[in-house]
């Protein structure tokens, strides 16, 4: 059950009413009716799943699974799958609406919508994991398609997945249909280019803002948390670019390079190593001390929740690009604005994923697969043409850029949903 305002407890965070609150104050700002709002905030359709699993010992296990489809106005639903075992119905029911907005901020044709099952897949066997993903995939199978909703790797889950999801879909309708999942391998209908795609857009919007500023790309020092497949690519797309790459942090701890990380030198030392510490001539600094260390471009790539006010407080940078998503806290948000820290939202900064996911989709409806060329400047101009519509709106509206993204999404969604009109 998605929880509804008057059944929360009260002083507990939960993530769907906070995104609910989110998009109705976006809503207000906008001047939309009451009415109006109502539709966009609830979710279209909520699906919960028991998924009955023969585990390898011969007995029969059971978990619960969601798929929610947040808004379906602008197109198809959008948005990943995820395996971990604090996944519930409120975090579902916040993420498919994440997934409207951001498809909405970045202007392709399709709405919000995600899934996930609540099992620790660490603790599942191959075999297990496999016969988990079929039954999840066949129980919500009827609301998800090329043309209904399309769904895509999340935490915990990765090509393979998608694969055993798009098999168990084809299967059931006796014809292969690769446009039901994102983030195949390329074998089965996947795209060029989808590896780094995101970190493309990150570098992307993070030009864009400097341009905007008037501040040249290679003046600029960057810290990065987080070196997974949005942290690595970055390392070398921004020194590609001319900026300095002065710290990096992953989960084993923090490093600081002054004179800046050399990307190939990097990659290196991480294939050998399995982390960024101990790259040659690096000082290791405390995980928590990355973002206090000189620089002018702070990249949160790892973890939620992680720029707090104390964060905020005593970072360094200038100016933030939320790679990850949901990384700043409501108060964090708050300390950057009052700082007049300028903040690339994750709703436009990380977009360039399920764009990548969009020209997946399309090449598969075509039947007609793309060069990696034409891909990249595709994506270029999707991104370039969101970041300078939001930031347009921004100087418009006079709030920060994350409530400017909110509310560019919401306005699209209220256009979509004003001119279908109301059924029957
Ligand atoms: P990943 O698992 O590949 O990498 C995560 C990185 O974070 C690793 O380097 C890990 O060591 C590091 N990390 C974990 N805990 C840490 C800690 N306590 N301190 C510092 N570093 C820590 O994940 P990813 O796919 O790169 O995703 C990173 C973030 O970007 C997530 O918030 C994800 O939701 C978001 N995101 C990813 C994509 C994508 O295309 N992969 C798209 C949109 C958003």
């Amino acid at each position: 059950m998605v929880t509804r305002p008057n059944e929360a407890p009260p002083n507990e965070f939960n993530p769907w009413l906070h995104v609910a609150s989110l998009i109705e104050r976006a809503g207000q700002l906008l001047g939309l009716s009451d009415g109006m709002i109502k539709r966009i905030i609830a979710p279209e359709r909520v699906l919960e799943v028991a998924v009955p699993v023969r585990m390898d010992s011969g007995d029969v296990e059971m978990f619960t699974g969601w798929r929610i489809q947040h808004d379906t106005s602008r197109g198809p639903g959008k948005g990943g799958i995820r395996f971990h075992q604090s996944v519930n119905a409120d975090e579902i029911a916040a993420l498919s609406a994440d997934m409207s907005i951001k498809c909405a901020v970045v202007n392709i044709p399709y709405g919000g919508a995600k899934g996930g099952v609540k099992v620790d897949p660490s603790s599942l066997s191959r075999g297990e994991l496999e016969r988990l993903t079929r039954r999840y995939a066949f129980s919500i199978a009827p609301m998800i398609g090329p043309d209904r909703d399309i769904p895509a790797p999340d935490i915990n889950t990765d090509f393979q997945v998608m694969s055993w999801i798009m098999d168990t879909v084809s299967m059931l309708r006796g014809h292969n249909t690769p446009g039901v999942v994102t983030g195949k391998p390329l074998s089965i209908g996947g795209t060029m280019g989808h590896a780094g795609a995101t970190s493309l857009g990150v570098t992307i919007c993070t030009t864009a803002l400097l341009q905007r500023l008037g501040r040249m790309a290679n003046e600029q020092r960057v810290v990065i948390q987080g070196y997974g497949k949005v942290g690595a690519p970055l390392v070398k797309l921004l020194s590609d670019r001319g900026m300095k790459v002065v710290g990096v942090a992953d989960i084993k701890g923090a490093i600081h390079v002054p004179e800046g990380i050399n990307p190939q030198v990097m990659a290196k030392h991480f294939a050998e190593a399995g982390t960024v510490v101990g790259y040659p001539g690096s000082d290791t600094v405390p995980a928590d001390q990355l973002f206090t260390l000189p620089s002018d471009i702070a990249i949160p790539a790892a973890l939620g929740g992680v720029v707090t006010e104390e964060v905020a407080s005593s970072m360094s940078a200038s100016i933030m690009v939320e790679a990850a998503n949901g990384p700043t806290t409501g108060e964090g948000a708050a300390v950057l604005a009052s700082r007049g820290i300028p903040v690339i939202p994750d709703v436009l900064a990380n977009a360039g994923g399920v764009v990548a996911s969009y020209f997946e989709w399309a090449q598969d409806l075509q039947g007609f697969m793309w060069e990696t060329e034409l891909f990249t400047q595709r994506l270029e101009k999707t991104m370039s043409e969101a970041f300078n519509y939001v930031w347009t709106r921004h100087q418009e509206l006079n709030v920060t850029l994350r409530e400017t993204a909110l509310a560019v999404g919401v306005e699209r969604i209220a256009e979509a949903t004003e001119v279908r009109g109301l059924f029957p």
